[in-house]
């Protein structure tokens, strides 16, 4: 399946959850199944040479696609969770928002210095929770990390705003704005 075909299957919702965003809706992926192999097919293909053993997926949709990928290079399937989930000891970074404070949190024994991960969301907009996922993850010290998208909406230049060591790369890129009348 060509990329342009899968873009054409991704749903775009206007003005959700707020005036003046266009949300990629993928649901319109998830329930159909060429759609999902393809996309784990590919993120496959991208990172099965890299020795990746854990996945760190970000709640909630980076769940989805990431358990499943997590799954096919072998690895382990972390979660990256708002506060106030996990139930066991937790490592956690404060960052912030356009308006306040949040928190990402993982649980304390999720990954060790041995380990090559990849952190994994469904898609890149301003990049703030994908960059303190990263200071996160680089809190326990691995060996190397690799970020992912499936969607990067290009409109933001989020990819400058990641420190130089960092390794992201996403599958479709796409202006937010792009066929909206
Ligand atoms: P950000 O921190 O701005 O890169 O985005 C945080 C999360 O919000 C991403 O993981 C997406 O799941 C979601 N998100 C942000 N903007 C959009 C959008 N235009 N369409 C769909 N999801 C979005």
């Amino acid at each position: 399946m060509s990329k342009e075909t899968l873009i054409s299957h991704l749903r775009n919702i206007p003005d959700y959850p707020m005036e003046g965003v266009q949300f990629k809706d993928v649901t319109s992926w998830l329930m159909n199944p060429d759609d999902m192999k393809e996309i784990v097919d590919s993120l496959y293909e991208m990172y099965k040479d890299k020795g990746i053993t854990k996945v760190c997926g970000i709640e909630s949709r980076g769940f989805i696609i990431g358990a499943a990928l997590a799954y096919k290079l072998n690895a382990g399937f972390i979660p990256i969770r708002k506060p106030g989930k996990l139930p066991y000891e937790k490592v956690s970074i404060e960052y912030k928002k356009e308006y306040g404070f949040d928190r990402v949190e993982m649980h304390k024994d999720s990954i060790n210095s041995d380990d090559v991960v990849l952190i994994h969301d469904d898609l890149l907009a301003t990049g703030g929770t994908l960059t303190a996922s990263y200071e996160l993850v680089k809190k326990f010290n691995p060996k190397k990390v690799f970020i992912n998208t499936i969607i990067e909406l290009t409109n933001f230049h989020s990819k400058e705003k990641f420190p130089k060591e960092c390794t992201i790369d996403s599958f479709i890129a796409i202006d937010e704005f792009d066929g909206i009348q």
